[in-house]
C-alpha cells in the first residue's frame, strides 16, 4: 500500500493544476473519493479537520479588566485613601476586597463564557462526502486531505477545497474575502498569480454555499486553510454583552457620580461639624463602599449562563447571548409550517391519476396498507397511468427508507419518504426501479422554484430518456400540455379539474404534489430548467397528511395567552396552510384571510403592514419574502422571532429580533445567521425558550431589586448617622463583608429561580423598558428605608442602652444581613413551592435559597462569634437573645415585601 504521507504538494497552487493533477496528488479518485482505509491513516499524518489556538484575550488582560469598572475605581480610590491614613487593616480589607471580586468576577465570567461557548460549538458542521463511492454524511472534523466533497446550496463549506466539477455554484466568501456578493464558481485551472479573491475553482473553507452544487477534493484543513492561516474567523466569539449588561453598565457610570457626590457631602458635613481631616476622608469612603453593588455584575452573568443551559436542556442553543433576553420581550412568533409546526411524519392519503381518485389506507412508513379505489384494492396492471405518477414520486426523489431500531425512518425529505412508501404499497421498490431507469441528472428541489426534476435512461427506450418532474400544482400544471388518461393515453390537460382535485385535497389539509413527465432525446445527457419549462404530460396528484404537532398545539395556546401571535408561513398551499392553521387554532378570527405570496408582492408598504396584523397564515411565500414580513412587523413595533432553514431564509433571519435556525433540517447558512437553533425543530421548544427568557428577565430584575436595597439601606444608614452626628453605625469594612459575603450568597440563589406561574400568562415585556422602572424604583426606595429603621434603629438601642458601641455595629450588620434573608424569602418562591410540595409532593421544591440562607447564616456566625475574625472587622460576639432579638428585627420585613409582591411584582 503506497504510503499516507502525500509527497510534493503543490502548496497553494492547487487553483493552477488540472482537476486529474489535483486528484493524482492526493492520490484520491474523482468520481468513487478516497478508500475508507486509508483515512485513518492520513487522520494519523495530517490530524483532524478543527481549528486550534484560538486567539482570544490572555487571562492576565481578562483578569485586569474585571478592575476596569467605574465602581471599582472607587473602592481603589478609598482603599488608598485608607492607606494613607494608615488605617492598615480597614486598607487591607477595602483592597482584599476588590481583589476578591476581580477573582469572583473572573471565574464566574470564564466559566459562563466557556458554557456557552461550549454549547455553540456543540452544533457542528456536517459534510457530505464520497467514500468508497458511496455518499456518506459525516461531521466535518471528520474530513481528510483528498477527501471528495460534496456541496450543495446552504452548505458551509467544510475545509479548502478545488472544485473538481461544478454545476451552477455561488459561493459566499464574506468571512473571507469581506466581499458579500456570492461568488460564480467553476473547474477550469487558472494562472498561478490568479489572487485568492478571483480563485474561481476553488472554495475556502467557512464560506457559505448560496446557490448550485459542486464536487471539489479537500486540498487543506484545519489551521492550513486560508480562514484557519489569516485568523479565526470563523470561531464564533460568545460575547457575554446583552442590552441588560449594557443598561447596567450605563446605570453603574451615573451611580458613580452620585456616589462621589454623595461622598464629597459626606466629607464636607463631617467637617462642618468639627471633624478631622481623616473623620471626614473615612465617613466619605464608608459613603461610597456602602452605596456600591459591587456583587452585581457577576450575578448578573451567573443568571444570564444559567438561562442559557436551562435552554439547551429545552432543545434550544443560543448562539447569541442578548436572545435570552429579547426572547423575553417577543410579540411575534413566524414559524414554518412543515416540520415545525407539524410533525413532518407524512403519510399519502390521496391520489388523483388517470382522471380517477384513489384512497390510500396505511399510516407513517410502513408499507402495510394499500391503494383503493371505491373501497377495494386497485389491480396495477388496470392502471397503467397510478403506476407512472407512483414511479414518478419513487424516481424523482432524494431520498430513501432506513430502518432504525426496528422503524422506519426517512434519510432525507419526509415529503419524498411518502412517496416512496406510496410506491410501496403498489409494489414498486425504489431500488429495483433505479436499476431499471437509472438517473443520469438532477434539478434539486428549491423552494423558490417549487419542482425537482430527474433525468433517466430507459431500458426499453433506447432512443429516448425520460424526465420526471415532481412539485407544486401551480408549478407543474403551468408547464404541462396534456395529461394522461386512465389507459395511459394522451389527452388534453383538463386543468380546471385537476385544480378543483387539489383544491379539494388541501382543503382537508394535505399537502399536495404534482407529477409529469417528458420525454426527449437520448442524447441528452443533462438537463437545464429550459428543458422543463413547457410541453410536460401531467401524471397526477397525490396528497399526503402531515398531522400538527400534539405539543406545538398546546404551545400555541400558551404563547396566545401571554400575549404572542403565532403567525405560520409557510411555501405550501393556502388551502393545505389554512386548514393546518385551523387545526391548531393559530387563528382566532376563523374568518381571518391567508394571503399567498403573490399577494404580498402585490403589495404596497401600507396594505402589507395592515395584511401582517391581520392574518396569521402566509402561503406560497417565497423565503425572499419573509425579510419584507419581518420588517413590516417590526414598523408596527413587534418584536419579532422567524423561524428558517434554507439558504433564502438567512436575511430573514438576521433581520428578526431572533433569528431560528432549525437544528435537524437547517442548513448552514441559517445556522449561521441565527441567534438560536432548535435542536428538536419544534415549535414547542421556541414556547420553551420564551418561557426561560422570560424567567431569566424576572430573575434579573429580582436580583437587582433584591441587591439594590441593601445598598441603599447601607448608605441611607451611614448618612443618616452622620448628618445626626452620631458615630459610623457600619464601619466599611463591616459593610464589605456584608456586600461581598452575605449578599452574594443570598442573591447568587435568585439566578436558579424556577419559573412564576403566571410567567406566561402576561404580556411580553417592552424591548426599550429602562432598566429601573417607576415600580422598581419605589421598591428599592421603600426596602431601602425598612433596612434603615431596622439598622440604624438597631443601632442607636444598643448603643444607647449598653454604651458598646463595637456591639452596636455587630448588632446592625446582623440586623441588616437578617431583613436581607427574610427579604429574599419572600421574593423568592422558596417557601411557596415548600407548600405546594408539602402538598403534592411531585411539585418541585424550589430549595436553593435555603441553602443561601444555611450558609449565611453559618456565616454569620463566623462574622461575630470567632475570637480571631472579631479583631479585623471589629466585632464583638453575641449571647443567645442579642442574636435572637437580631434575627427577629429582620421579621417585619416581610409585611412591605409581601405587599410589593402584591402590587409591585418584581417579575
Ligand atoms: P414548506 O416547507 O413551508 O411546507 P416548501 O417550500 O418545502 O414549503 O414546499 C412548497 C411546495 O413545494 C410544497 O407544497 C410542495 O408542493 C412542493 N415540494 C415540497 N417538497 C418538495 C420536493 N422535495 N420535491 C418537489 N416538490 C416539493
Ligand atoms: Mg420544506
Amino acid at each position: 500500500m503506497a504510503s499516507s504521507k502525500l509527497e510534493h504538494l503543490p502548496q497553494q497552487q492547487w487553483h493552477q493544476i488540472s482537476t486529474a493533477d489535483v486528484a493524482a496528488y492526493l492520490k484520491t479518485d474523482l468520481s468513487m473519493g478516497l478508500s475508507s482505509l486509508e483515512v485513518p491513516q492520513r487522520h494519523e499524518v495530517y490530524g483532524f479537520n478543527e481549528l486550534k489556538g484560538k486567539a482570544e484575550k490572555s487571562p492576565v488582560i481578562r483578569f485586569l479588566m474585571e478592575f476596569n469598572q467605574p465602581l471599582i475605581y472607587i473602592l481603589l480610590v478609598a482603599g488608598i485613601v485608607t492607606l494613607l491614613l494608615q488605617d492598615w487593616v480597614d486598607a487591607g480589607v477595602i483592597l482584599g476586597v476588590t481583589l476578591i471580586n476581580a477573582v469572583i468576577g473572573f471565574i464566574q465570567e470564564s466559566k459562563a463564557e466557556n458554557a456557552i461557548a461550549a454549547l455553540a460549538k456543540s452544533v457542528t458542521t456536517e459534510a457530505t462526502v464520497i467514500r468508497d463511492n458511496q455518499k456518506v454524511r459525516l461531521n466535518s472534523r471528520e474530513l481528510v486531505l483528498g477527501d471528495l466533497v460534496l456541496l450543495a446550496s446552504g452548505d458551509k463549506v467544510p475545509a479548502d477545497l478545488r472544485l473538481v466539477a461544478v454545476r451552477d455554484l455561488q459561493v459566499s466568501e464574506a468571512a473571507l474575502t469581506g466581499e458579500s456578493v456570492p461568488v460564480q464558481k467553476s473547474n477550469a485551472p487558472l494562472a498561478l498569480e490568479t489572487v485568492l479573491a478571483d480563485r474561481l475553482n476553488m472554495a475556502y473553507a467557512g464560506s457559505l454555499v448560496t446557490f448550485g452544487q459542486a464536487r471539489g477534493l479537500v486540498v487543506a484543513i484545519a489551521n492550513q486553510t486560508e480562514t484557519g492561516r489569516i485568523s479565526q474567523l470563523i470561531e464564533q466569539s460568545a460575547g457575554l454583552e446583552t442590552p441588560l449588561t449594557r443598561k447596567i453598565e450605563r446605570f453603574s457610570k451615573t451611580l458613580l457620580y452620585i456616589i462621589l457626590g454623595l461622598a464629597a457631602l459626606t466629607f464636607a458635613v463631617v467637617m462642618g461639624q468639627g471633624g478631622s481631616w481623616s473623620e471626614g476622608f473615612k465617613s466619605a469612603v464608608a459613603l461610597a463602599v456602602s452605596a456600591i453593588p459591587e456583587g452585581l455584575p457577576a450575578v448578573v452573568t451567573v443568571t444570564l449562563a444559567i438561562g442559557v443551559n436551562r435552554m439547551a436542556q429545552r432543545h434550544t442553543i443560543i448562539r447569541k447571548l442578548p436572545a435570552v433576553e429579547t426572547l423575553g420581550s417577543t410579540t411575534v412568533i413566524c414559524s414554518d409550517k412543515t416540520g415545525t409546526l407539524t410533525e413532518n411524519q407524512m403519510t399519502v392519503q390521496a391520489i388523483y391519476a388517470g382522471e380517477t381518485s384513489y384512497k390510500v389506507s396505511g399510516v407513517r412508513y410502513d408499507a402495510e396498507g394499500s391503494i383503493l379505489q371505491n373501497g377495494q384494492p386497485v389491480e396495477m396492471s388496470q392502471a397503467p397511468t397510478l403506476r407512472e405518477c407512483l414511479q414518478c414520486g419513487v424516481l424523482c426523489n432524494d431520498s430513501h427508507l432506513q430502518a432504525q431500531d426496528g422503524q422506519l425512518s426517512v434519510a432525507g425529505d419526509p415529503t419524498e419518504g411518502a412517496l416512496i412508501v406510496s410506491g410501496q404499497k403498489a409494489g414498486i421498490t425504489q431500488q429495483t426501479l433505479e436499476q431499471e431507469q437509472p438517473r443520469l441528472d438532477t434539478i434539486p428541489f428549491e423552494s423558490q422554484f417549487q419542482y425537482m426534476a430527474t433525468l433517466h435512461q430507459q431500458i426499453e427506450l433506447a432512443d429516448r430518456h425520460a424526465i420526471y418532474v415532481k412539485g407544486s400544482s401551480e408549478a407543474i400544471l403551468k408547464r404541462c400540455r396534456y395529461q394522461l388518461d386512465v389507459n395511459g393515453q394522451c389527452i388534453a390537460l383538463n386543468w380546471e379539474r385537476i385544480e378543483q382535485i387539489t383544491h379539494e385535497m388541501a382543503d382537508q389539509g394535505l399537502r399536495v404534489l404534482a407529477f409529469a413527465k417528458k420525454k426527449i432525446s437520448a442524447e441528452q445527457q443533462d438537463i437545464d430548467y429550459d428543458d422543463i419549462e413547457t410541453n410536460l404530460i401531467f401524471l397526477g396528484l397525490q396528497g399526503m397528511i402531515d398531522p400538527p404537532r400534539v405539543e406545538a398545539i398546546a404551545a400555541v395556546r400558551v404563547c396566545q395567552s401571554a400575549g404572542i401571535q403565532v403567525k405560520m408561513i409557510t411555501g405550501d398551499h393556502a388551502l393545505t396552510a389554512a386548514a393546518i392553521a385551523r387545526q391548531m387554532g393559530l387563528s382566532q378570527d376563523e374568518a381571518a384571510p391567508v394571503f399567498t405570496g403573490k399577494q404580498l408582492a402585490a403589495m404596497n408598504a401600507q396594505y402589507l403592514a395592515k395584511a401582517v396584523e391581520a392574518s396569521a397564515v402566509f402561503a406560497r411565500v417565497a423565503p425572499e419574502q419573509k425579510l419584507r414580513l419581518v420588517e413590516a412587523l417590526q414598523a408596527k413595533g413587534e418584536v419579532v422571532a422567524m423561524t428558517g432553514d434554507g439558504v433564502n431564509d438567512a436575511p430573514a433571519l438576521k433581520q428578526a429580533d431572533i433569528g431560528i435556525a432549525m437544528g435537524i433540517t437547517g442548513t448552514e447558512v441559517a445556522k449561521e445567521a441565527a441567534d438560536m437553533i432548535l435542536t428538536d425543530d419544534n415549535f414547542a421548544s421556541i414556547e420553551a425558550a420564551v418561557e426561560e427568557g422570560r424567567t431569566v428577565y424576572g430573575n434579573l430584575l429580582k436580583t437587582i431589586g433584591f441587591i439594590l436595597p441593601v445598598n441603599g439601606g447601607e448608605a441611607m444608614t451611614i448618612l443618616v448617622g452622620i448628618l445626626v452626628g452620631a458615630s459610623l453605625p457600619i464601619l466599611p469594612v463591616q459593610i464589605l463583608w456584608v456586600n461581598m459575603v452575605s449578599s452574594v450568597a443570598l442573591s447568587a440563589t435568585i439566578a436558579f429561580e424556577p419559573k412564576e406561574t403566571g410567567t406566561m400568562a402576561r404580556s411580553p415585556m417592552p424591548p426599550n423598558q429602562p432598566l429601573l422602572t417607576g415600580k422598581l424604583l419605589w421598591r428599592i426606595l421603600i426596602i431601602s428605608i425598612f433596612n434603615l429603621i431596622a439598622v440604624f434603629g438597631m443601632f442607636e438601642w444598643i448603643l444607647q442602652t449598653t454604651g458598646n458601641i463595637n456591639l452596636a455595629r455587630t448588632m446592625a450588620v446582623h440586623t441588616l444581613v437578617a431583613t436581607e434573608t427574610f427579604y429574599l424569602l419572600s421574593i423568592s418562591q422558596c417557601i411557596p413551592s415548600l407548600f405546594s410540595y408539602l402538598k403534592d409532593p411531585t411539585r418541585t421544591f424550589a430549595y436553593i435559597p435555603a441553602i443561601g440562607v444555611a450558609c449565611v447564616f453559618i456565616l454569620q456566625i463566623f462574622f461575630s462569634q470567632l475570637r480571631i475574625i472579631n479583631p479585623l472587622f471589629n466585632t464583638q460576639p453575641l449571647s443567645m437573645a442579642q442574636a435572637l432579638i437580631c434575627i427577629s428585627a429582620g421579621i417585619p420585613i416581610i409585611v412591605p415585601a409581601l405587599f410589593l409582591k402584591r402590587f409591585a411584582p418584581l417579575a
